[in-house]
């Protein structure tokens, strides 16, 4: 099957979720994962009308991205993968959206490279989107796990939107198991953790619940998910030699 025809599927698939949970169509959003792809194959996506990208590695996003977003004004980059404090200066000037902010320390690193490039003059996207990651589930080795040092990091990122900081809302990874109720589980505590979030910072458009990947997104929009992240499903089997 092509990449044209697979996001085709997807996307017939995420409408058909949403109908039998009674959520309206279009109300998930389909993040293409092409990390381990090349940029030929997001080209192809491209073509198909996906605008939305995810990558999980800083170097693998600046060698294939820059001349596609240059290209593709429509174009955006989500980076979902862990994410070093000292790579955060290279994928800031492309992404338009981080979703893997793990820590207060990644939280103040990210602000203090966006205000650099403001105040350089650089160009790159008008704003930047933070998606704090959580975890819940066992086997994930990334995500807040104490929800003070959440509320600590949501705050510092709050108090920095004159510089284009946008906090979005949240991501988990659910555990890579055949059982359902641990997936579910897993969705429903990020759910319920987010509507505690949000009735905290009423002011935040915390809105976001990305959550769902190839082999779990139908679990994941039953339970609340706004945006699943699919790499395999689209372009098939990643190749990691
Ligand atoms: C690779 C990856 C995905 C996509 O996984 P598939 O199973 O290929 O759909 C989603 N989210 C994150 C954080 C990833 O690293």
């Amino acid at each position: 099957m092509s990449v044209s025809e697979n996001l085709q599927r997807i996307r017939r698939e995420i409408d058909e979720a949403c109908a039998r949970c009674g959520r309206p169509a279009g109300s998930v959003q389909l993040l293409a994962v092409s990390k381990f792809h090349p940029q030929e194959a997001v080209l192809e996506a491209i073509a198909a009308g996906q605008t939305c990208f995810g990558e999980n590695r800083v170097q693998e996003s600046v060698e294939k991205f820059p001349a596609v977003l240059a290209d593709h004004p429509d174009v955006s980059l989500h980076l979902i993968g862990s994410l070093q404090r000292n790579k955060v200066k290279n994928i800031v000037p492309y992404a338009s959206c981080i979703q893997s902010v793990d820590r207060y320390e990644l939280a103040q690193e990210i602000i203090k490279q966006r205000r650099k490039l403001l105040d350089a003059g650089t160009k790159m996207p008008a704003s930047l989107r933070l998606l704090f990651e959580v975890h819940t589930g066992e086997e994930s080795k990334s995500g807040f796990t104490d929800t003070a040092e959440l509320q600590r990091t949501i705050e510092l990122c709050r108090d920095a939107a004159d510089a284009g900081i946008v906090c979005a809302g949240f991501m988990t990874m659910a555990p890579n198991t055949d059982d359902e109720s641990l997936i579910r589980n897993s969705f429903r505590s990020l759910r319920q953790l987010s509507e505690q979030l949000r009735t905290l910072y009423p002011d935040l458009p915390l809105n976001e619940l990305s959550m769902g990947m190839s082999g779990d997104f139908t679990i994941a929009i039953e339970e609340g998910s706004t945006m699943v992240r699919i790499g395999t499903a689209i372009f098939g089997q990643r190749n990691y030699a």
